[in-house]
């Protein structure tokens, strides 16, 4: 929570416009997250992972600070270059491309693709000949709060053959990417990763390739309930693992933060729309937000991220409630398997505060469902 958010939502509520809960972003916080990163990695490129909030306010501070962007789809790169950044600052980093959608991205000016298989290869080779690829390699992601499942990358002995198979088609074969897990609390996740990318260099090697580039993708956490190590910390943990597999070889090498490059500059504000008991004899009692998974808090599925939240009432007593967002699907639960202590003296029309929530909530919302907005955000 800064001031600004503060001023911001202390007006929004004097001109009666907080009748929908909404998402403010604090620009200012983003931009000290981005130069954060880059004073930890300062040998490291930033790729801002553009579907963690691709506001165009964000894209813009971000492409003026001197940023580049890895994004998924065409959407997201015509987007960033509208945001005033260069095609030669973005990579296409999703594994899974419509061939159509390769050419169009060649034909913006992209030049640098993710690929997973030999058949993402062959599309790239065809569409976007002469391009940079680097092949995603599998990665346990122990130690992450929001872990990614096997549907991106490949084995490291697999990723050599992917690449030879671009050199073949005279792609060029630039380096590998992996990625730890989102949420990642552990910074030596990274030493496992590297170790397994300096075997594909070695093994690329020793077939007449040599690879530039190690992407050490994102995953960098923010804070939540818990406290998470310094940008610092992991850039001193990963600058470490380099030099343990690499040696004094160190490749170019790229970073891809999402969630910790806008997560903790965002706060959703929302209102108790119903606090409810299904007993009387019950101790949990029921709160019903006016925002929920359906509303931007997807990723409160399996209880995996837990926002902190603040409310008016703060410093009284607690007890323990189940949280529930508006819709009626029965889905719409956040926390049950372990309640959320709020106040006891909490009441219906009372303001709460989601805070860390910058990053995978407002592109998460659902476009109407039960007739409910998609959620409102404003970037100050
Ligand atoms: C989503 C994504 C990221 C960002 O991950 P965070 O955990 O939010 O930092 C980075 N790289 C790729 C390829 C992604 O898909």
């Amino acid at each position: 929570m800064t001031e600004r958010i503060r001023e911001f939502l202390k007006t929004r509520r004097e001109r009666g416009q907080d009748t929908e809960p909404c998402l403010v972003v604090d620009l200012d916080v983003v931009r000290d997250n981005y130069n954060a990163f880059a004073k930890a990695l300062p040998d490291t490129r930033v790729f801002y992972a553009v579907k963690a909030n691709p506001a165009p306010e964000v894209l813009a501070l971000l492409a003026r600070l001197g940023s580049c962007f890895d994004t998924a789809s065409i959407a997201e790169i015509e987007m960033v270059l509208a945001a005033g950044c260069t095609a030669d600052r973005i990579s296409y980093g999703n594994t899974i491309k419509k061939e159509r959608d390769v050419a169009r991205a060649f034909e913006l000016g992209i030049q640098l693709f993710a690929v997973d298989c030999k058949a993402e290869v062959e599309k790239i080779a065809r569409s976007a000949p002469g391009s940079r690829v680097f092949c995603r390699i599998l990665c346990d992601c122990v130690g992450a709060e929001w872990p990614l499942s096997r549907k991106f990358g490949c084995e490291p002995a697999m990723a050599v053959d992917v690449l030879e198979h671009a050199m073949k088609l005279g792609l060029e074969a630039y380096g590998v990417s992996f990625h730890v897990g989102s949420q990642q609390r552990n910074q030596h996740a990274w030493d496992r990763a590297l170790a397994q990318a300096a075997a594909v260099f070695k093994e690329c090697g020793e077939r007449g390739m040599n690879l530039s580039m190690v992407n050490l993708g994102g995953g960098f956490p923010t804070r939540y309930l818990k406290n998470v190590p310094t940008v610092k910390t992991y850039g001193n943990a990963i600058f470490k693992a380099l030099r343990k597999h690499f040696g004094n070889r160190i490749p170019e090498t790229i970073i891809e933060p999402g969630r910790g490059m806008v997560g903790n500059a965002g706060v959703i504000e929302t209102e108790v729309v119903l606090v409810s008991k299904k007993s009387e004899e019950d101790d949990v009692r029921w709160v019903y937000l006016d925002i929920g998974k359906f509303g931007g808090l997807a990723e409160t599925m399996d209880e995996s991220i837990r926002y902190p939240i603040k409310t008016p009432r703060d410093g009284a007593d607690t007890s323990p409630c189940v949280l529930a967002g508006p819709t009626c699907d029965s889905a719409d639960v956040m926390y049950e398997k372990q309640p959320y202590a709020l106040p006891v003296s909490l009441e219906i029309g009372d303001k709460l505060l989601i805070e860390g929530t910058g990053a995978y909530t407002a592109t998460y919302s659902s476009v109407a469902f039960n007739g409910f907005n998609p959620l409102k955000t404003y970037h100050i």
